[in-house]
């Protein structure tokens, strides 16, 4: 099953499912929904799963996306969390989930972009969203291309248990 995710002009998301592709309509302003909704599903795949990214090879790439957008945050904790995949506080702390280091890379960097360019824009506007895209113009390709790796990992059950979108 292939999942297209496409961003619409509507406020709720909508589903066209054929027999080979699923196509997932999101509202426009909606970025960090898709993240919440395959966290349930990746942590009960993934979490006896060994890691993707060695925790040294995390904490490389943070360094490397801090200095990439210039940003400085105080304090970064891996953390055991349930239903977000990372969070940043005013503090300028930032966290991400403990799960994380077993997703594939492409989406953990995504996140530590998402999540670092809050520093600079709190909100998810049209700033945050172009800035995103102006950093990572592939960002929606990656969360679409790990949506479908977490559905590979379920192999074997039905979309309808997996409550991905
Ligand atoms: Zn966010």
């Amino acid at each position: 099953m292939r999942i297209v995710i496409e961003k619409a002009d509507r406020k709720s998301i909508a589903y066209s499912l054929e027999p080979q592709k699923l196509t997932v309509l999101i509202p426009k302003d909606v970025i960090t929904g898709l993240l919440e909704k395959t966290l349930s599903v990746a942590n009960r795949t993934l979490m006896n799963n060994e890691e993707t990214i060695p925790r040294k090879e995390f904490y490389h790439m943070l360094n490397n996306w801090t200095e990439k957008l210039q940003v400085k945050p105080k304090k970064i904790q891996l953390k055991s969390m349930k239903s977000k995949w990372a969070s940043c506080s005013q503090s300028k702390t930032v966290m991400f989930n403990s799960s994380i280091t077993s997703m594939p890379k492409e989406f953990v960097e995504y996140v530590v972009c998402h999540e670092l360019l809050h520093f600079k824009v709190p909100k998810h506007n049209k700033l945050f969203r172009n800035l995103l895209s102006a950093y990572m113009p592939d960002w929606q390709e990656r969360i679409s291309r790990t949506i479908d790796y977490v559905l590979a990992q379920n192999n074997g059950k039905k979309l309808s248990e997996l409550h991905i979108v």
